[in-house]
């Protein structure tokens, strides 16, 4: 028996992955390979996020030089520049995120052939009982699975020039618990019997799917570590929390999660929904219906797939034409998700080719009777999982709308402005047509004046 079958007592052996400063280095590693000669953003204190020339915006990654001034990952550009002047910005460039995002995962699959990836930066894989392939280390002295860890952190340092941080433990929760330890470019263990020492000692906040609202709640009670509660009965915070989150967070400080890595290239059950439309949908209806018909699909879609817990990888539309005939598309998009929006925004573009596209069923002159979405490739999230690449998008769209909401504040302002300015005429007119021709020659109209504005 080797010395981790001991540890794990024959349970599983999952490693978390997780790429350090995921965007930074990407956006750093795109500038060396365009200027060999340019600085390294890694080594200097830089960041991503934001809007350049504005400075306006939010940090979505940030360089170690960086966090040792206190930079923090979703604070305001302004405040990361008081607190270091000369922080360089960078832009977010998902086109590069996403081909470092399949490099790394391509890499991982030499590993395992059980990978499942939960954010464009981080993936969990099953290493049980994969001691052969690794015996030329495992001959040299590095015990397994330690020197797995070290062969997937040296091929994606050579062959992609980043560092990651690897947890190793036997089930999910630990693993990427053990990942979040020391950064960057280290392997953490997290077996059952070092919990004590190295888990129940962390404040309540890092224990992984456990929300800030929680968090306080906690605290409030005077449980500060994730040892504190882990050691007050499962019925207690039931009363607190409620019986499924109560539930969830007994285990989870106890270090018990799922081990179940859920391989995405495996097929599992779909999520889907279809409707027969009122009307069949043509070129010339297509801009008032499809928008219309696909946000409900997807709705649907999307809050039974939050319901049931769990992510699709493949998003699929299909239609049936007024002849009857079934066409359907799908696309593999990098991070599992169950967001209506992505879902949408996949559907549209699908939906569009399927219709308007040169082979499209509108250009053979059919009209569209019913329509589908579908979600496949599901992976389980049993606690919600932070995408970094969605959140960064949404961080960016609030962005957006703060600065649209902003701009039409000021509009309307004008407009008042403006209004303002006009009564102010107007009465300025009526007293001087009154002082010169008297005072009945000029009412106002019942109505007021007219805004034209
Ligand atoms: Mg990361």
């Amino acid at each position: 028996m080797s010395e981790y079958t001991n540890r794990t007592g024959g349970q599983r052996i999952i490693f978390h992955v997780d790429v350090n400063s995921a965007f930074l280095s990407w956006s750093a590693l795109k500038r060396l390979k365009e200027d060999p000669k340019a600085v390294d953003l890694r080594e200097i204190p830089s960041a991503v996020g934001g809007d350049i020339k504005s400075r306006r915006g939010v940090i979505t990654a940030k360089s170690i030089p960086a966090k040792r001034y206190g930079v923090k990952t979703g604070e305001p550009v302004v405040q990361a520049l008081q607190k270091c002047p000369d922080l360089v910005l960078v832009r977010s460039d998902f086109a590069t995120y996403r081909s470092y995002s399949r490099a790394f995962t391509n890499i991982l699959f030499r590993h395992s052939d059980i990978v499942e990836k939960v954010s464009i930066d981080e993936a969990y894989l099953d290493m049980t009982g994969r001691e052969d392939q690794y015996q030329d280390r495992i001959a040299a002295g590095e015990p397994f699975p330690l020197c797995a860890a070290k062969a997937i952190q040296d091929e994606i340092l050579s062959e992609l020039g980043f560092t990651v941080n690897v947890g190793i433990s036997v089930n999910k929760l630990l693993a990427k618990m053990a990942s979040d330890f020391e950064k960057p470019n280290r392997i953490h263990t997290l077996y059952p019997d070092e919990i004590p020492l190295k888990m129940w000692p962390l404040p309540i906040r890092d224990l992984y799917g456990c929300g800030g609202a929680t968090a306080e709640r906690l605290t409030a009670l005077g449980l500060d570590t994730i040892g504190a509660v882990a050691s007050i009965p499962l019925s207690t915070l039931q009363a607190s929390l409620g019986v499924k989150m109560g539930e969830w967070i007994h285990q989870s400080a106890n270090g018990f999660g799922s081990d179940q890595v859920h391989n995405e290239q495996r097929k599992a059950k779909s999520y889907s929904n279809e409707t027969t439309l009122k009307e069949d949908m043509t070129h010339e209806n297509y801009d008032r219906v499809a928008p219309q018909v696909l946000d409900r699909l997807c709705e649907k879609v999307s809050s039974r797939m939050q319901e049931d817990r769990v992510r699709a990888l493949t998003i699929s539309v299909s239609v049936k034409s007024d002849s009857f005939q079934r066409r359907s598309r799908q696309t593999t998009l990098i991070n599992a998700t169950n967001r209506k929006e992505t879902l949408l925004e996949s559907a549209s573009s699908l939906l569009e080719e399927l219709c308007l596209g040169d082979q499209g069923l509108f250009r053979q002159g059919h009209g569209i009777r019913l329509i589908g979405v579908g979600g496949s490739h599901l992976t389980e999230s049993s606690y919600e999982q932070i995408n970094l690449f969605d959140w960064a998008k949404d961080l960016e769209k609030i962005e957006e709308e703060k600065k649209k909401a902003r701009a039409e504040a000021r509009s309307r302002k004008e407009i008042q402005n403006r209004k303002l300015e006009k009564m102010k005429k107007l009465d300025t007119m009526m007293r001087q047509s009154r002082e010169k021709y008297g005072k009945d020659i000029i009412h106002k109209g019942t109505g007021g004046y007219q805004d034209d504005l």
